[in-house]
């Protein structure tokens, strides 16, 4: 047992000192929320650096995803994957749309092309895709499902902060992508999350449903709500973008270091980078294959859980499995194989910029060591 835990994420901070004059900016403007003068420029770097065109910020993520919906006036039925966080589902739920779950592929566990295919009824307005781990979905297989029976496409991206595919951002696929900013991704402004667009009119009518649905001081143009970012939280975003590079390249050895410990280790699979994709590195998962490996799942997480090292299982339960679903028709164990396998499979191990060299090799020596065979 260690004295310290390591724990499986760790929030990245921007230097204090240089937060502070960027507080002080604000105190002295006296204007700490409504599109003040860092949330206007943290949107510009923002774009700038994500490679879009245009960019809306908000308070959250699960804001943003409830919105993003709204914007688009996504009704009736909607595709969706049952392997995500729950945000994902209930955005839906909110909207008063009907989750319909399709299977995932068991290669990189995003939503299946084909599985969406066969749930579409004459209900179905829209898929919502996650990039998850920030793999990109197969966006061109998605987006040929969606114009053959005239889908809209929004993509939950709150795993793939940056990544881009053929040097092209991932975010400019589908009709809206949604980020998340929370302290626990990639990149963070403590809580926060964003909407991307494809062109000016749809970025207006998106700010103006973070604000109520006000177009001007008089006219409420539709019934808003409230998910504006305020300044000190826009403030800590751009002073992060600063760094962002940095986590991202740390991300980036802990991702490779535990690839080289792990590699050959009997019922532990991974993932590796696909081909042509600039990546976020935002979590190492792992599968654990208890015919192989000798353990189920649960138990060595629970055994890594008591030496100080906490892991995650993420995704676990399914969303379909959550009360509010679990009796959809489309939730059912039986239609969903690959991701019910893989969700009690999966592991997220210690993922951020600060774990060292030889946390990685105490969290992989426990993996190894409890392999069967390995005694
Ligand atoms: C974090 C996350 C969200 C929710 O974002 P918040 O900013 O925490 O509201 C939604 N979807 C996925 C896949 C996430 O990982």
């Amino acid at each position: 047992m260690r004295d310290t835990p390591i724990y499986v994420t760790r929030p990245s901070l921007p230097p204090l000192g240089e937060f502070i004059t960027y507080l002080e900016t604000i105190w002295e403007e006296k204007w700490i929320t409504n599109n003040g003068s860092f949330h206007q420029l943290f949107e510009k770097e923002l774009a700038q650096y994500l490679g879009v065109e245009y960019i809306s910020v908000f308070s959250n993520g699960t804001l943003a995803l409830i919105t993003a919906l709204r914007a688009l006036n996504i009704t009736g039925e909607v595709i969706t994957t049952p392997f995500s966080f729950v945000a994902t589902t209930h955005s839906l739920w909110w909207n008063g749309i009907t989750p319909v779950f399709a299977d995932i592929e068991p290669g990189y566990m995003n939503i299946d092309p084909k599985k969406i295919e066969e749930a579409i009824t004459s209900k179905t307005t829209a898929i919502m895709g996650v990039h998850v781990y920030g793999n990109p979905c197969d966006v061109e297989a998605i987006q040929k499902v969606a114009d053959k029976h005239n889908l809209k496409v929004i993509y939950d991206a709150a795993h793939a902060f940056g990544v881009k595919k053929n040097g092209e951002s991932i975010l400019n696929f589908g009709d809206l992508s949604v980020l998340s900013f929370h302290a626990t991704k990639t990149f963070n402004t403590i809580e926060g999350g964003a909407i991307v667009c494809h062109s000016a009119e749809m970025k207006h009518h998106i700010d103006n449903l973070k604000n109520f649905g006000f177009r001007n001081e008089i006219t409420v143009e539709e019934p808003g709500i409230n998910a504006k970012m305020n300044e000190v939280q826009a403030a800590y975003g751009v002073l992060q973008l600063k760094y962002v590079d940095g986590y991202i390249a740390e991300r980036k050895r802990v991702t490779e270091s535990y690839r080289t410990k792990l590699e050959g280790t009997a019922g532990i699979k991974f993932l590796y980078d696909m081909d042509e994709v600039t990546h976020a590195y935002s979590y190492f998962p792992i599968c654990v294959d208890p015919e192989v490996y000798g353990m189920q799942r649960d138990e060595i997480y629970e055994l890594m859980k008591l030496d100080g090292v906490k892991t995650r299982r993420y995704f676990y339960p399914l969303i379909s499995h959550f009360n509010p679903y679990c009796d959809l028709p489309s939730a059912a164990k039986e239609l969903l194989p690959v991701a019910e396998k893989v969700s009690e499979q999966i592991l997220c191990l210690p993922i951020y910029p600060e774990l060292t060299e030889d946390e990685i090799t105490y969290i992989t020596n426990l993996i190894i060591t409890n392999a069967k065979g390995s005694k």
